[in-house]
């Protein structure tokens, strides 16, 4: 990433409004590199792309100008919409070297085409320029004042603007006439983005880092710390959003990365139709290899929002965090007591007082004396001349000395700036839920707003004739609803919104549409019942005929084939009808399944080995769940196994996994005890 200069010849002292370049390979950022001036930054450049292509490496290099002007500008000046040629166009006009330019004659020259009252305004140099007004008063702009995406940047300047704080347009003129040449020397090995298609092994790319990143923690320059930070920030972005913020049309004026285009909706992109399809040839696949492909053909597929952080307890992040300073930012104490400098040996000390005192929030701002000390209360940055920190309980004070025992070490009682987080390092990591000490965290570091997923919608239907609404006056053979109030909780509860969609008969046409609703309302529908194989499944024979319809021989009990599908492109677990198989189905496969659509991390539920209160024999070539909770300190399993017993599940705790080979069990023996906590209950 590039931090562009367009004034003269710097220095030789690294220092700010210079030319910044900072490389990022495999996620790893380099030293920032200072360049005083372009013709160096050029040929910097040039090395770098010769240097990459014989390493047959690709590279994206993002300037932080305009590629284009504003609409209709091309055409006046170039007679083209083709920005590029606007590029070649300055590039022969542009006389530049590291002393100085003709950019405000340029400019001037420019605007008396137009009538000598603008586009171009300011004029650093201390003499007059014709057609080239020093303010606003005798302006006339020809041309919109700002790029589409200008409208969108909040704080962005007009390149119109030559000359005074944050101004851009000379770094424009003077960009374009370099971009151009470095085009011309990588003849059809450069693609400039939003105009050309990114199917060459060097990208240019327009960036703005002062729209995204924070202030440089101290004793770093500006510049270098944002070169630094966007170039970081690419690289870290998920391959899906990056996509999504590339496809852009802006085909005169360019457009700046990050940005979103109105009126795009911004969603990731869908699942594939095919993302259920298991290996041929396979009987039963076990719940290890099951869970791993659900992994492997999932993503996210929730959009994003920006959100308070005080509101985004249990979100998803969308984006790493960095940390925008460093936690703590000073030195400071951790106890009451007196300040000075340390270390002190055995034996007695007396140390006079210097008046005044460091308290949270009132720092000291004067210097304290070798062999002095000073009153300072918890949370008070370290004054000057101040390292070590003596507990209050630990002296004899009076109103001007202390009185203490050594030995004391330096630095005794204190806290070191950052020894909590650094400043620039990465906090919480995209994927993260967040909880209520992440609150704390975020806060500590800065950061008032996060990029969250936008919560996982999830539809959650009934199938079945004999199914009821717990209330109403059953007939013979009619049942209860169990499953939905069941799965419509544990959505809720693993952070999900859930919707309703109600009980639906045994009848195709009744299913049909009430998935066409789901899918309109949802990003996953759940359902239980009718998911088996025979004549009144309805959910597996409909998933069939859309043609997207997995049987998945899943060894696991209790739970028989999970029908996985794709209903207009939106997923659907089709749950087994009984209780017990749905809700284990549902911990076990639908949830990470969801986490994964969700946007947030793959983490498996935490288990402990503990001494079993219960004997059981199980055959190899599955895995099994036991219904259990835990009683001082041993596991204790349900009577019963069946898989229609609810109140089993009721009972249970968490769940025994028994693992795929043989075992049999004696009271004694450990067993893996999962409570439901740690399936997120
Ligand atoms: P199915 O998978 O549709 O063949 O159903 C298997 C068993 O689960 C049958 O005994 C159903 O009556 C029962 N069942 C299905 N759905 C529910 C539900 N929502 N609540 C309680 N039991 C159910
Ligand atoms: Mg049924």
């Amino acid at each position: 990433m590039v931090d562009w200069s367009g004034g003269n010849d710097t220095g030789p002292r690294p220092c700010k409004d210079a030319i910044w370049i900072c490389v990022v390979r495999n996620g790893r950022a380099e030293s920032p590199v200072y360049l005083r001036n372009r013709v160096l930054a050029e040929e910097w450049l040039a090395n770098l792309i010769t240097g990459e292509q014989h390493a047959r490496r690709r590279l994206c290099i993002g300037f932080d100008f305009p590629f284009g002007y504003p609409v209709g500008f091309a055409r006046a000046l170039a007679g083209t919409d083709d920005p590029l040629v606007v590029w070649d166009w300055f590039e022969a006009h542009i006389q530049d070297s590291p002393k100085a330019n003709n950019r405000f004659d340029l400019a001037g020259e420019i605007n008396q085409r137009f009538g000598g009252q603008g586009p171009f305004w300011t004029n650093a140099l201390k003499h007059d320029i014709a057609g080239l007004p020093r303010t606003k008063a005798t302006y006339q702009n020809p041309f919109p004042d700002r790029r589409a995406v200008e409208h969108l940047a909040k704080g962005s300047f007009t390149c119109w603007q030559l000359a005074g704080a944050g101004a851009v347009g000379s770094q424009v003129m003077m960009g374009m006439a370099v971009l151009a040449r470095l085009r011309r020397r990588f003849a059809d090995q450069i693609a400039v983005w939003p105009f050309q298609p990114l199917e060459k092994p060097v990208a240019f790319v327009e960036i703005w880092p002062s729209s995204t990143v924070g202030p440089a923690p101290e004793g770093m320059i500006k510049d270098a710390w944002q070169v630094q930070q966007v170039a970081l920030g690419l690289a870290r972005r998920p391959a899906a959003k990056l996509t999504m913020q590339l496809d852009i049309e802006a085909p005169e004026e360019g457009w700046i990365l990050g940005i979103e285009q109105e009126n795009r909706t911004i969603s990731p992109p869908p699942l594939r139709n095919d993302c259920f399809a298991l290996p041929a040839g396979i009987a039963w696949t076990p719940v290890d290899e099951a869970l791993d492909l659900l992994r492997q053909r999932l993503n996210p597929v929730t959009g994003e929002d920006r959100q308070a952080v005080v509101k985004s307890m249990g979100r998803v992040l969308a984006e790493d965090v960095v940390a925008r300073r460093s936690n703590p930012p000073h030195p400071n104490t951790a106890v009451d007591g007196y300040g000075f400098a340390g270390a002190f040996p055995d034996g007695e000390h007396v140390l006079p007082l210097v008046s005044g005192r460091a308290a949270a929030g009132a720092p000291f701002d004067g210097q304290v004396p070798k062999g002095s000390a000073i009153r300072i209360l918890t949370g008070a940055v370290l004054p000057q001349g101040v390292d070590t920190v003596i507990l209050q309980e630990d002296v004899t004070a009076q109103s001007d000395r202390i009185a203490f025992r050594g030995p004391l070490k330096a630095g005794a009682n204190t806290r070191k700036a950052g020894e909590d987080i650094v400043g620039g390092d990465t906090a919480l990591k995209a994927g993260r839920v967040l909880t209520p000490a992440d609150l704390a965290l975020l806060s500590a570091i800065g950061v008032s707003e996060v990029a969250v997923r936008k919560p996982l919608r999830v539809a959650v239907i009934s199938t079945g004739d004999e199914l009821i609404e717990p209330g109403a006056e059953p007939a013979l053979g009619q049942i209860f609803d169990a499953n939905r109030p069941m799965l419509l909780a544990m959505v809720d509860r693993f952070g999900f919104t859930p919707i309703d969609m109600g009980c639906v008969a045994d009848d195709r046409e009744a299913l049909r549409a009430a998935l066409d609703q789901a899918a309109q309302k949802a990003d996953v529908i759940l359902t239980s019942g009718g998911a088996s194989a025979g004549d009144e499944d309805h959910v597996s024979s409909l998933l069939t005929d859309a043609g997207a319809m997995q049987r998945w021989r899943i060894a696991v009990k209790p739970g028989r084939p999970l029908a996985l599908g794709m209903w207009k492109n939106v997923p659907v677990f089709g749950l087994p009808g009984n209780p017990v198989a749905a809700l284990v189905c549902t911990l076990v496969f639908a949830r990470p399944a969801m986490k994964v659509l969700a946007g947030s991390e793959w983490r498996e539920p935490q288990g402990y080995n503990l001494p079993a209160a219960f004997s059981k024999r199980k055959k190899p070539g599955r895995r099994e769940y036991l219904r259990a909770r835990l009683r001082d300190g041993q596991v204790e399993a349900f009577a019963s196994e069946g898989s229609g017993r609810i109140s089993g599940l009721s009972w249970a705790e968490g769940l025994v996994e028994l693992e795929d080979g043989a075992r049999d069990i004696q009271p004694g023996d450990p067993v893996r005890f999962i409570p439901y906590d740690s399936f997120g209950l």
